[in-house]
């Protein structure tokens, strides 16, 4: 068998994986990256990438429906109608124009990248089944060892993905519109997708066994979301466990806090119920590493328990978001390049791309209280923002939430249309150490919806302008 040697060798090329290997060889660190399925991993292409592409198209038609009846803009249009198999084209295309990208930016940097299954042997030593024809099987050797392999999706027990259980993976590119859809989870990605379907015009339901949505966030960013799904006709079951499928095959059997048993017609079922680090099927047990619940265990370097063993990204669990994956892998390659970093980050956005969006940075009230801090909280609604009025977008607010003593901003969430956007100034003030008169002192274009931040800050100050 062919035996290569490098000094880094990567393992997965998702966003954690191809940006430390973009990284190291900036650097000048010999590397090698290898990815069994295609450049971009999970993200750009059956995750991030190719649902906001979705969601955009479904908005867009849903638009296009809503301009048929009354519209309060004077806009009539005759008729609207999609051709989902050219929308999954569309988004197929992005897609490729990303993972093509990943490509020629790994190759412009000179990385060696191999196509191919690998299986570790040791914690130096990785073999690898090509997956590109008469390719021979051969083994890499590094000096240092970045897992970042990522995560599946969680089946429910009883209820394989097949037939008409389908995983985000198979929702991501339909051939037809379902007429019925029973999407089991109302986390981000089940509420994502869900309204995808339904503005695509499928009857949606949602069962989630918790008794609100989006249970990892605060009720009072949620509730916009969950006026809105009511609004598009979107059914939703709180407090309800899906039990299975029925003997026929066709409904989702559910129960509910109660006790009670219904059945909910199904031409497809969406199970979204959250996703676990990818720790089988490649040899990983051979190195015996520190684990954390599912997730390997990693210091705030992203070292394993093992010497030169790294892990990044979803592999090394919550929160398992691209952002934190492509952080975690730039940071490792600087260390082995010789560099002080530590992986301290002051906050980690998370977005639902829902309708209307949210987004949160840093502490909620609550957790800002768990924490044993004293601050100050203030919201900004888009209802006074008049950027907003002017894209029919004032469901919504910005929330602030700082130190009483030093006015130091710790938390900053927000619900709205377009809000995604935001994520970029609560980062930077959160990182930069910010307090509130640093933002309510700041011009702020007008009019924009970014000015509702601002006027946060000043309504936290006690002397907000526009409410
Ligand atoms: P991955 O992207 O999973 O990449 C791992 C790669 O390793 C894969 O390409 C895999 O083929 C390869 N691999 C695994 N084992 C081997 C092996 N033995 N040999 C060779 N190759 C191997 N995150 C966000 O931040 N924002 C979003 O809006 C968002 N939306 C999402 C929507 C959906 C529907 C889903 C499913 C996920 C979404 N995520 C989102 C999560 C995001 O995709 C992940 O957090 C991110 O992709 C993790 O990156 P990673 O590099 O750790 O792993």
């Amino acid at each position: 068998m062919e035996i290569q040697h490098t000094t880094l060798l990567i393992i997965g090329g998702g966003p954690g994986g191809y940006v430390a290997a973009i990284r190291a060889a900036q650097l000048g660190i010999a590397t090698t990256l290898v990815e069994g399925d295609t450049l971009g991993g999970t993200c750009l292409n059956i995750g991030c990438i190719p649902s906001k592409a979705l969601i955009h198209a479904a908005e867009a038609y849903h638009q296009a429906h809503h301009f048929m009846g009354d519209s309060t803009l004077g806009i009539q249009v005759q008729s609207a109608s999609i051709d989902v198999t050219k929308t999954v084209l569309w988004k197929d295309g992005i897609v490729a124009r990303l993972t093509g990208g990943v490509g020629a930016l790994l190759k412009k940097h000179g990385v060696k990248v191999i196509k191919g299954w690998a299986q570790i042997v040791d914690g130096k030593t990785v073999d690898v089944t090509p997956n590109v024809p008469d390719a021979q099987p051969l083994r890499i050797q590094g000096e240092h060892l970045l897992l970042a392999t990522g995560s599946v999706e969680l089946g429910l027990p009883g209820m394989p993905f097949g037939g008409r259980v389908i995983s985000s993976t198979q929702a991501l590119s339909p051939t037809s519109v379902p007429k019925k859809l029973v999407v089991v989870g109302g986390g981000y990605i089940g509420l994502e997708l869900g309204t995808v379907y339904r503005k695509l015009g499928a009857d949606v339901t949602v069962v989630e066994a918790q008794d609100r949505l989006l249970p990892l966030y605060d009720e009072e960013l949620v509730k916009p979301v969950a006026t809105s799904l009511r609004k598009l006709g979107l059914q939703v079951q709180l407090g309800c466990k899906v039990q299975g499928m029925n003997a026929a095959g066709d409904a989702v059997r559910v129960i509910d806090s109660a006790g009670r048993e219904s059945e909910l017609a199904a031409d497809q079922v969406l199970v979204a119920i959250g996703r676990v680090p990818r720790t089988h099927g490649w040899g990983l047990e051979q190195l015996m590493l520190t684990m954390q619940g599912r997730a390997l265990k990693v210091d705030d370097q992203c070292r394993t328990s093992m010497r030169n063993v790294w892990a990044i990204g979803d592999l090394t669990g919550e929160p398992m978001l691209a952002h934190r994956a492509m952080a975690q892998g730039e940071m490792v390659a600087e260390i082995i390049s010789g560099k002080r970093r530590h992986f301290a980050p002051a906050a980690i956005a998370a977005v639902c791309f829902t309708d209307p969006e949210v987004v949160v940075a840093g502490l909620s009230p609550a957790e800002a209280a768990k924490a044993g801090l004293d601050c100050i909280t203030a919201n900004f609604p888009f209802a006074a923002n008049g950027r907003a009025m002017t894209l029919e977008a004032t469901d919504g607010f910005v929330r602030v939430v700082a130190r009483r003593d030093n006015h130091r901003i710790v938390g900053w969430q927000a619900v709205g249309a377009g809000v995604s956007e935001l994520s970029t100034a609560f980062s930077h003030s959160l990182e930069m150490g910010a307090c509130l008169e640093d933002v309510a002192g700041t011009i702020h274009a007008h009019p924009t919806l970014g000015e509702a931040v601002q006027e946060a800050a000043l309504r936290a100050l006690g002397h907000a302008l526009h409410i």
